[in-house]
């Protein structure tokens, strides 16, 4: 079985100026240093991505974008490319958080096509999946894991697993304090996990990351990262203050 380096990720989603930006990357950047057991990647607004990739360019810490467009440019007023992104230091993007599907009409198959064009444009896709309350009550959480991935994945060919990042995010968890439990969430990624495999193949099953995400704090991140196929944590609340973020990531 492939060992596989755990993944933090923080979503800072529409939270900091470009000063508070700079100045908890700063914060950040210090309080991880030396840190090797785990890759870790914040995300901040857009409009902080190049100061802050200044920040941490010569540390531990990526950079992601928290969303693009799937067209390589044009006439797409307040979108952003991927090449864009790139440009301003990012290495992550963010594809397909459910706030992005819930408020901004992103569906299976614009979430396809941002995976996509991310891929081209040299940036690694955080992919995010998940069911909403309703759809874990009615029993469909595999039904709609197994939909995401497959339509999210259709078409799209990995030359390695580095490429590829999945966010397992129950939308009931994302922002309400209520955390899946160790076995639900691991019952989830061993799913995700086959779904890999039936999409690619047994190699990259075993080598692609897939992170947990949903009310992810200091005091629940080392219990979730004892789960074999919990691979790191994609984190939005506690990665706003670098301290909590810092303690998510040294688990
Ligand atoms: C998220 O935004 O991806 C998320 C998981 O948020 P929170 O940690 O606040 O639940």
């Amino acid at each position: 079985m492939a060992t596989r380096k755990p993944f933090i990720a923080g979503n800072w989603k529409m939270y900091k100026t470009c000063e508070e930006a700079i100045h908890s990357a700063k914060t950040l950047v210090e309080k991880v240093k030396g840190v090797t057991h785990a890759d870790i990647m914040i995300a901040p607004p857009y409009t902080a991505l190049y100061a802050v990739s200044s920040v941490v360019k010569e540390s531990n810490v990526g950079l992601g974008g928290q969303n693009l467009y799937f067209e390589k440019q044009g006439a797409f007023t307040g979108e952003i490319s991927g090449e864009m992104l790139l440009s301003a230091g990012c290495q992550y993007v963010i594809i397909g958080h459910s706030e992005r599907r819930q408020f901004f009409g992103d569906t299976d198959l614009t979430v396809n096509q941002k995976i996509n064009r991310a891929i081209e444009s040299g940036l690694i896709p955080v992919f995010c999946i998940g069911e909403t309350e309703s759809e874990r009550d009615a029993n469909e959480t595999f039904s709609v894991l197994d939909k995401q991935v497959k339509k999210g994945l259709e078409g799209i060919f990995l030359n390695s697993s580095d490429q590829l990042i999945i966010a397992y995010e129950p939308v009931w968890a994302i922002g309400t304090g209520k955390t899946a439990t160790i076995d639900q969430a691991q019952e989830a990624h061993h799913y995700i996990r086959s779904l890999i495999k039936t999409v690619y193949n047994e190699q990259m099953a075993d080598q692609v990351r897939i992170l947990y995400g949903g009310s992810v704090k200091p005091n629940n991140i080392k219990e979730l990262m004892t789960m074999s196929d919990v691979d790191g944590a994609l984190v939005g609340g506690a990665s706003l203050d670098a301290e909590s973020f810092s303690q998510i990531v040294k688990f």
